[in-house]
């Protein structure tokens, strides 16, 4: 057997956790369900002292993350509850972070309703213009590579060098690319951050963060902030991605074969007006996600024609469930304009290629779009 730091991550993924082969002991330990534990005396130096400092399950799941970020992790309760793990603890009033116009809603809505409340100043810089932005001044940028929905591509270490050199933090958003795509940690980013209840998880049936930090010592302001707001995960959760997680190299390699399938019969279609892949060559992302990430994922954005058209496909393609997610084995979509928060056009639709037979979902989407 090979010494495991020469294991690839898909092995890694697959065998973390399993570390001790103890004779009658399960692969994976079960969830421990504690809020107490025994803790006579001097608590000094015990690592389970209450449920919500620690938990031997979140341990378990923690390490495995710090083996595939190449950095110590921690575990949330959600992807928005690891994000404010990291935009708060680091900043002070006075202070300016940029944040992209065109990620998650959800992440610039916390930046602008409370960071900016407590006096920070909150700067909006689109996804591609992160490449050449002044970041002088600026204590934290947060980015998201690639962008949900848009799909653009940061190159995170050309821009880890140039947030560095302005003596700024860098946190990336890996949440639709996943670690086993690509480790931010090792392209030189200071947070590793994602939603976990995506593909990370990939079954559909969690809320769940994580971060991952470069310098052990960024922890500590991450760990204090969870343990005092409790933005902790439940350990059956914790649990459920820890096994979601053996199967992650697999689901990816069979999701982005199948988004990349998709995404090449949209480029061809008459009634599609544009589309987004990263895997496909001519997309503006291509160059740099095949030098950054081993799989181009499983999200692909696409146009119809109106809200209408986009709507009428969607309630007809039986091969795609209509949801709010992606990264899940099942293939989903959602017209995002639906939501009022994000920059697209009313008949954008994001696509989250699930795992089924690559041929029955391509010919169910163009079932579906020949209807059209
Ligand atoms: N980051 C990205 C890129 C997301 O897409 C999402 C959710 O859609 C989040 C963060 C927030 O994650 P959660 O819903 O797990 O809180």
């Amino acid at each position: 057997m090979p010494d495991r730091h020469d294991l690839s991550a898909a092995t890694l993924g697959l065998h973390a956790g399993s570390d001790e082969r103890v004779t009658g002991t399960p692969f994976l330990a079960g969830p421990v369900f504690a809020s107490a534990f025994h803790l006579p005396g001097d608590q000094e130096g015990v690592k389970y002292q209450y449920g919500r400092f620690d938990n031997p399950t979140w341990s378990a799941l923690e390490s495995v993350i710090e083996k595939l970020e190449s950095g110590p992790a921690l575990t949330f309760a959600s992807g928005v509850a690891a994000t404010a793990a990291v935009l708060t603890p680091f900043v002070q009033p006075g202070d300016t972070i940029v944040v992209p116009d065109d990620g998650y809603f959800a992440t610039r809505s916390y930046a602008q309703t409370y960071l900016a409340r407590w006096g920070v100043t909150v700067r909006l810089v689109s996804t591609t213009a992160m490449a050449d932005a002044d970041f002088s001044g600026v204590k934290l940028v947060w980015v998201e590579t690639p962008s949900n929905p848009s799909l653009d591509v940061c190159d995170i270490e050309a821009l880890a060098a140039r947030v560095h050199a302005a003596g700024a933090l860098l946190a990336v958003d890996n949440t639709t690319a996943t670690v086993l795509s690509q480790a931010p940690l090792r392209h030189g980013a200071d947070f590793s951050v994602a939603s976990d209840t995506k593909a990370f998880n990939g079954h559909s049936d969690v809320v769940f963060g994580h971060v991952a930090v470069r310098d052990p010592e960024l922890l500590k302001p991450v760990k204090q902030w969870r343990t005092l707001v409790g933005a902790i995960p439940g350990p059956m959760e914790a649990w459920l991605v820890h096994r979601g997680l053996a199967t992650l190299d697999l689901r990816l390699a069979r999701q982005s074969e199948n988004a990349q399938a998709i995404a090449e019969l949209l480029t061809v279609h008459r009634a599609v007006t544009g589309v987004r892949y990263p895997g496909l060559k001519t997309d503006p992302s291509y160059q740099i996600a095949r030098r950054q990430m081993r799989y181009f994922g499983a999200v692909v954005s696409f146009e119809l024609a109106s809200a209408e058209v986009a709507q009428r496909f969607l309630g007809s393609c039986e091969m795609l469930f209509e949801a709010t997610s992606f990264g899940g084995m099942h293939s989903s979509a959602e017209r995002r304009a639906r939501w009022g928060t994000d920059k697209v056009s009313a008949g954008f639709i994001r696509l989250s290629a699930g795992c089924e037979a690559t041929d029955d979902l391509v010919a169910g989407i163009r079932r579906a779009l020949d209807a059209l």
